[in-house]
């Protein structure tokens, strides 16, 4: 049985959060004297640290309960709590499955957080065998899973995953920023079977607000709570709450966005596997395509210099390129410089 009790650090459980001033009154009429805040002005109030309004929209769409729901200034800043409310700098560690998102390691990196590396399998799924023997290590206390994944491209086993929740005794947290373009389930609806699961999900790729940073995490209470303990009180601003509400529940705008987008996907995927710099093109449940070339960093360079901008991933997976799906008229564009490039 996972004892949360156990697994946060003990200094988050004994610590007594910031209150702000609208944690004590936080009715919205009245006459505020109670923040030190500018009496004139549009922008001069402090904004709802609880961001109650976008988690009841959220709830909505998403059919899990406000209270298991904790908005961060992107994900990032959800992954960055993960390891500050449960583990010990210079003690405890977590687990990655390589090649991954960069942040969990850097995140780690900055909490001085040790990190366990097990390499993916050569169809990129999680190798259960190597990783179990892990799970017995009382300093490790997260498993990170993101699925589909950055960059390979693919979703986990739905089965490795249940059953990596089942067995770890501690908290796993599923990255699932790029759910939207795949046609495999979500794990979200675990939240309510599992108390140490955490699912992260953004708004920053199927619903084209990176630049407003706000990620969504999907847990147990008990999680959130200690989330809402660490976080700074008012981690999200007014404008960035604003920009975000009413976008969840655009079904059809968004849903028109995105599948265009996957059918630029399977166009572009089938034209480049053609090609003949390109040794193979991997199948992709997200909104970019992870290529295999013979020569990455040529191809990468020659590409900058007509002005097309892909992600040189030949450093984490072998002589990849990582190319994120435009509109069409971009697509067209790069296929055409492609065909320009001799090698
Ligand atoms: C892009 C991406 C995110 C998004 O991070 P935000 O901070 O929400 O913009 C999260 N996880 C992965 C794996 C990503 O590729």
């Amino acid at each position: 049985m996972v004892d949360l009790n156990k697994l946060v650090r003990e200094n988050v459980k004994k610590l007594t959060p910031y209150s702000c001033a609208r944690d004590e009154f936080n009715g919205k009429t009245g006459i505020f004297m109670d923040a030190n805040e500018n009496p004139y002005g549009n922008q001069n109030r402090y904004p709802d640290p609880y961001q109650k309004e976008l988690k009841k929209e959220i709830s909505k769409v998403k059919g899990i309960e406000e209270k298991k729901i904790f908005l961060g200034n992107g994900s990032d800043e959800i992954i960055d709590l993960c390891f500050r409310v449960f583990c010990n700098p210079g003690i405890d560690k977590a687990l990655i499955f390589t090649p991954t998102y960069g942040m969990y390691q850097v995140s780690a990196s900055v909490n001085d957080i040790e990190i366990v590396k097990i390499p993916l399998t050569g169809s990129f799924q999680i190798d259960i065998k190597k990783t179990e023997p892990f799970f017995s290590d009382k300093h490790l206390k997260l498993v990170f899973i993101c699925s589909p994944n950055n960059p390979t491209a693919n979703s986990m086993n739905y089965t490795d995953v249940e059953y990596i929740i089942n067995k770890f005794n501690g908290i796993v947290v599923i990255d699932e920023a790029y759910i939207d373009f795949s046609e495999k389930p979500s794990f979200i609806k675990l939240v309510n079977k599992y108390p140490n699961l955490i699912i992260i999900q953004t708004f920053s790729k199927a619903f084209g607000l990176a630049s407003v940073r706000v990620g969504m995490a999907f847990s147990d209470t008990a999680i959130i709570e200690y989330f809402n303990k660490v976080k700074p009180p008012y981690n999200i601003s007014t404008i960035n709450q604003k920009a975000v509400s009413g976008k969840i529940d655009q079904a059809e705008q968004f849903n028109r966005q995105v599948s265009r987008i996957k059918k630029e996907r399977n166009r572009l995927s089938a034209i480049l596997s053609k090609m003949n710099i390109i040794e193979k093109v991997y199948p992709s449940d997200a909104n970019f395509l992870l290529v295999k070339v013979k020569n990455a960093n040529y191809i990468y360079n020659e590409l900058v210099k007509r002005n097309i901008i892909i992600r040189n991933r030949s450093n984490i997976v072998d002589n990849c390129l990582r190319i994120t799906i435009g509109k069409k008229s971009e697509n067209d564009q790069l296929i055409r410089e492609l065909k320009s490039i001799s090698i």
